[in-house]
């Protein structure tokens, strides 16, 4: 098994996000966090910022690196030499979605597999939208992202409610 990608827009990175790469690090020789810019989304955090921040996350971690993602995956994969898209399935109602999206990457790219990992159960109810709303009401981070993330997190939502920040 060779390179795996592991894509999401980490506006911010979790904890949730953070056990499947672990898990996945430990199955595979080389892991590519793949940043994806979501054209559609207006994420709290720029691409250099999230950018920044999964590096400072996976830094302890030799065989995970970084990198942008402003394709297709299946053409991100195809440019990397990656043969494996992981994915995290929290509950049934992301089953649909991520097997549809596993369906169109292999029609895409057919060199391509969908590697599926349970989420954890601590963190199966986590989500990037979740801890946006935890932080905009000021509660304790520390059990729903990576520590480097709190301070940052915490102090772009001080900004928004300052009016510091248009979204
Ligand atoms: P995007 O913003 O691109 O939709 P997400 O953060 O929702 O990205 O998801 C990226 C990947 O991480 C998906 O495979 C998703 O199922 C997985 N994921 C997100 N949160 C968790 C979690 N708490 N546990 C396991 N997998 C997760």
């Amino acid at each position: 098994m060779g390179t795996a990608i592991y894509s999401g827009s980490f506006d911010p990175i979790t904890l949730g996000h953070l056990n499947i790469i672990k898990r996945a690090r430990i199955i595979f020789p080389k892991i590519i966090v793949c940043v994806t810019v979501n054209a559609g989304k207006s994420p709290l955090f720029s691409l250099d910022e999230r950018i920044e921040q999964v590096t400072q996350v996976i830094s302890k971690f030799p065989n995970v690196e970084v990198a942008v993602c402003d394709t297709l995956i299946a053409e991100f994969a195809r440019k990397h030499a990656a043969g494996v898209i992981i994915r995290g399935l929290r509950a049934l109602s992301d089953y649909e979605r991520e097997f549809s999206m596993a369906l169109v990457n292999k029609k895409l790219n057919p060199d391509l597999e969908t590697f599926f990992l349970a989420a954890d159960e601590k963190y199966m109810y986590h989500s990037s939208s979740g801890v946006k709303e935890l932080a905009h009401f000021g509660a304790d981070l520390s059990g729903w992202c990576p520590r480097e993330i709190i301070k940052p997190l915490q102090a772009r939502m001080k900004q928004i409610t300052a009016g510091g920040i248009a979204r």
